[in-house]
């Protein structure tokens, strides 16, 4: 396992929400991070067919391109009912022919296929987030972290918080999908916390214990 010796990182993501996530979880630990969003960067195609694959593919692009660590996270919604889907092509399912994303759309297209398979109960509704952590360096090595949260998919949306399909996903234990969750109640986490609740925040505690202890 290879230690992150710097705290000057690239957040390899085009991903506002994300980066979002990603800055709040890092910011605790003194880093300063540009997102390959702010550093124009090319949005590499996600060729993957694991969150492995895709994680390696956006982090290895941003360090290559910046000389610098970088750190990815490809994730997604994986829903038992339907075989896994969307899994890896969750952004996909958002896809407009426009190529721009939208949400509202995607939720709707969820719910449609859990209809269509007669998925009608919580029991038949499970599902879980995936978030894979990929830390990349200009030397092609790499280092994963991958974090998953339980829980169901719900109907209809509920809640503004968050991002992407955070209304829909209502995790095991709570009354509250993530979208109605607080960014601290989702993903807040500090050295020490036994547990961290959202996918990205799971794999993110295992980055921190992993890599950036002495
Ligand atoms: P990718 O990792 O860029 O391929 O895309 C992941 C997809 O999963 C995006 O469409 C996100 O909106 C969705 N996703 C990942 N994590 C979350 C989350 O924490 N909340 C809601 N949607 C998420």
């Amino acid at each position: 396992m290879r230690k992150l010796d710097t705290r000057t990182i690239v957040v390899a993501s085009h991903n506002a929400g994300k980066i979002r996530e990603i800055e709040e979880l890092i910011g605790p630990f003194g880093f300063s991070a540009k997102s390959a969003a702010e550093l124009k960067f090319a949005e590499p195609d996600e060729t993957g067919t694991t969150f492995e694959d895709n994680a390696a593919i956006k982090a290895l692009a941003s360090a290559k391109a910046s000389g610098m660590p970088a750190l990815s996270d490809d994730s997604g919604l994986v829903i038992d009912a339907l075989g896994g889907d969307p899994g890896v092509y969750t952004a996909n399912w958002a896809e407009r022919e426009d190529g721009t994303r939208d949400f509202v759309m995607a939720m709707e297209k969820v719910e449609k296929a859990l209809c269509d398979v007669g998925a009608a109960t919580p029991e038949a509704r499970t599902a879980r987030f995936v978030s894979v952590l990929c830390l990349a360096w200009p030397d092609g090595h790499t280092e994963m972290f991958r974090g998953e949260v339980e829980g169901t998919v719900v109907w209809p949306p509920r809640g503004t918080k968050g991002f992407g399909y955070d209304p829909i996903f209502q995790p095991e234990g709570f009354d509250k999908t993530f979208g109605e969750l607080t960014s601290e109640e989702k993903h807040g986490w500090k050295p020490g916390d036994a547990t961290a609740l959202s996918h990205r925040a799971r794999a993110f505690k295992l980055f921190v214990e992993t890599c950036l202890t002495a």
